[in-house]
């Protein structure tokens, strides 16, 4: 049905647009600006409040600042904490690049912490090993203070805005364009002023970051709702492995915001109700410095076991008092503010109330290490999709598989946001031309506000926005949480279903078009919705625990049956599951063959 003419449309032509100005969308966009291309960035906030912002603790490489270290130790590492799902051609790269990255990231402006002799200075993060983990514990995490993410977001910005990087800021991405030839463009809702918005191009970006929004209690912030996933699966494209999503142990009990595994690497640990430092038990040799997974999982079970602290018995406490005012005011000032103003703890003093909560997104768009967006074709055949890419955390290349290790998503975003500017440079070589669009390429997205506004406007009835989303991340929150069974999934699933169906009758009661947040959050829930679907049924169908994805059902990992990637789609029919290998072979090294996970 077509609502709009042509010239309510504002047409735009550039080289490449990417969606999302975090970390990863700013360093592809200053790769291909720096070398002359013409770059939109479109996003949907002002472009340093992407979460990327929010990032505290630091950034991994293998600088051997600290104490002794190699980019093969950190290789293992990665492919050991992604619980053998993470493909090792990609992990690989990733870790050799890590040092070329953070010290491009210096030059590029980002004030690091500094040692005494002037060096970038490095913290001990969790799953860190030298030696492939026979020479105990790295210090692998570059660091400024615990605000890491805020000093490469705004040097990127800066170093965006000289290069002459297009931003267009506060425009919400409804739709991609796609033809036979692949990707061509992008529709777009300018939500300040309430205008469509078509932006032709010869290569799509996708870097719109993770989908944590769809748990009730989560470190991410509200605008984290995997947009680009959903954009993906509306293009039929599949999502890769998206049932496993990160609980971070030690958000703040309740509200979530997160206190940065730093605060462990500094020394912090965790007690139960009985003053005991568990991890002693669960991880003998890392204990509070074991993978997040584990950690989280430990903490569930001493809740579980009613070893947890406060009248409702439902946190542990971090503690940290023990470090001293000066060390916490210098290294961890963020975190001071942070348990002040949410838990009302001078942690100067006493210890956090903390509790696992959702933090990180590994699955995502699949792609190969070029940031190019793939699909299977028949058995085992991958192929790209031309013109269309995804980076960050919205993207699954996949460096984290089951369980992504902390510092290292900020260096994913780099090193993928570089390699990416690379591959479309290649890509714009031979594509020189704009192609041809349908005339109405672009009703589609525009429907999906049209058909918002006329709820609105015509007054009718429904459940809210705000009703709908609870009830969604309360699902979620319920029956895929830390510990999962057949039978708590099943009923999820169920439920979910059921709550997609009653999205047809939702709606908003601001019908105006200029700075409608009520409008935004409607087209964030159709996002999430879609995500918690598939999220639902790849977690369903795995039988088995891995990284993040522990079944009381199937506690053992089963590599014969179950390691590969989910890949699954969504149609009007509902979620599709297909699956596809783990790329065990690495580019230059030979692979880690899988063995038992421990700490
Ligand atoms: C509290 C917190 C602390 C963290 N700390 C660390 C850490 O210390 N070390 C580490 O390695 N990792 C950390 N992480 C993870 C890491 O910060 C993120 O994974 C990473 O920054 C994601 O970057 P990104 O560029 O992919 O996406 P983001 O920074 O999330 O940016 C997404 C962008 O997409 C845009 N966008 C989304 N949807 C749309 C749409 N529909 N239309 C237009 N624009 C859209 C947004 O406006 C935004 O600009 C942390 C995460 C959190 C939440």
């Amino acid at each position: 049905m077509a609502y709009l003419s042509t010239d309510k449309v504002e047409h735009h032509f550039h080289d490449v647009v990417i969606v999302g100005s975090g970390g990863a969308g700013m360093r592809c966009a200053l790769q291909l600006a720096d070398a002359g291309h013409r770059v939109a960035v479109v996003t949907k906030v002002l472009p340093t409040r992407s979460h990327t912002v929010a990032a505290q603790g630091g950034i991994n490489a293998s600088l051997g600042n600290v104490a002794s270290d190699h980019w093969h130790w950190h290789m293992y590492d990665t492919v050991k904490g992604s619980d053998y799902l993470g493909d090792q051609d990609a992990i690989e790269y990733m870790c050799r690049a890590a040092p070329l990255l953070v010290r491009e990231l210096e030059h590029q402006g980002v004030p690091f912490s500094r040692l005494d002799d002037g060096r970038i200075y490095q913290r001990p993060f969790g799953g860190q090993s030298r030696e492939f983990g026979e020479g105990g514990q790295a210090s692998r995490t570059c660091a400024a203070a615990d605000r890491t993410g805020h000093a490469i977001l705004h040097s990127l910005y800066q170093q965006n805005l000289r290069a002459g990087t297009h931003f267009y800021q506060e425009f919400f991405a409804l739709d991609l364009i796609t033809g036979d030839d692949g990707c061509q463009g992008l529709m777009a809702w300018d939500i300040a002023r309430g205008e469509y918005h078509l932006f032709q191009a010869k290569a799509v970006i996708l870097a719109t970051g993770g989908a944590g929004r769809v748990f009730r209690v989560t470190t991410n912030a509200h605008i984290c709702t995997g947009d680009g996933g959903a954009l993906t699966l509306a293009a039929g494209l599949p999502m890769e492995d998206m049932e496993f999503f990160q609980f971070h142990p030690t958000g703040i009990a309740d509200v979530g915001p997160l206190i940065t595994e730093g605060v462990r690497g500094e020394g912090g640990y965790l007690i139960n109700a009985n003053g005991e430092r568990f991890m002693e038990r669960y991880a003998p040799t890392a204990k509070d410095l074991a993978s997040r997974d584990v950690v989280s999982r430990a903490i569930a079970q001493e809740i579980r076991e009613g070893r947890g602290c406060g009248p409702k018995k439902d946190h542990v406490l971090l503690k940290l008092d023990h470090l001293g005012e000066e060390l916490i005011m210098s290294k961890l000032p963020n975190i001071h503010e942070l348990a002040l103003r949410f838990a009302d703890v001078d942690c100067t003093k006493d210890p956090v109330p903390v509790q696992p909560t959702v933090h990180y997104t590994m699955g995502g768009i699949p792609t190969n290490r070029f940031g190019e967006v793939v699909y299977s074709k028949g058995r085992n055949k991958e192929v790209v999709f031309p013109g269309l890419y995804a980076i960050g955390e919205a993207a699954c290349v996949s460096v984290h598989g089951a369980n992504r290790l902390g510092g290292n998503s900020l260096l994913e975003i780099v090193v993928f946001g570089r390699a990416c500017g690379n591959q479309v440079m290649k890509h714009l070589r031979e594509h020189r031309y704009h192609a041809q669009l349908d005339v109405d390429c672009w009703q589609r997205g525009a429907e999906r506000v049209e058909r918002w506004l006329s709820s609105a406007r015509d007054r009718r009835e429904g459940p809210s926005i705000a009703d709908v989303r609870l009830r969604m991340q309360t699902i979620m929150q319920e029956h895929f949480g830390v510990y999962r069974t057949e039978e708590l999934m099943a009923e999820g699933v169920a439920r979910l279903e059921s709550l997609a169906g009653e999205m047809d009758r939702a709606v908003i009661s601001d019908g105006c078009g200029l700075f409608n947040t009520e409008l935004v959050e409607a087209l964030e829930l159709e996002n999430l919705m879609a995500l918690a679907r598939v999220t639902a049924a790849g977690a369903l169908a795995r039988r088995e625990s891995r990284g993040a994805h522990a079944r009381d059902d199937y506690p053992e990992r089963d590599d014969e049956r179950w390691m590969r990637h989910t890949l699954a789609t969504l149609d009007s029919e509902g979620v599709k599951l297909g699956y596809k290998p783990v790329r065990t072979s690495p580019m230059t090294v030979e692979s880690f063959p899988p063995k038992k996970r421990v700490y």
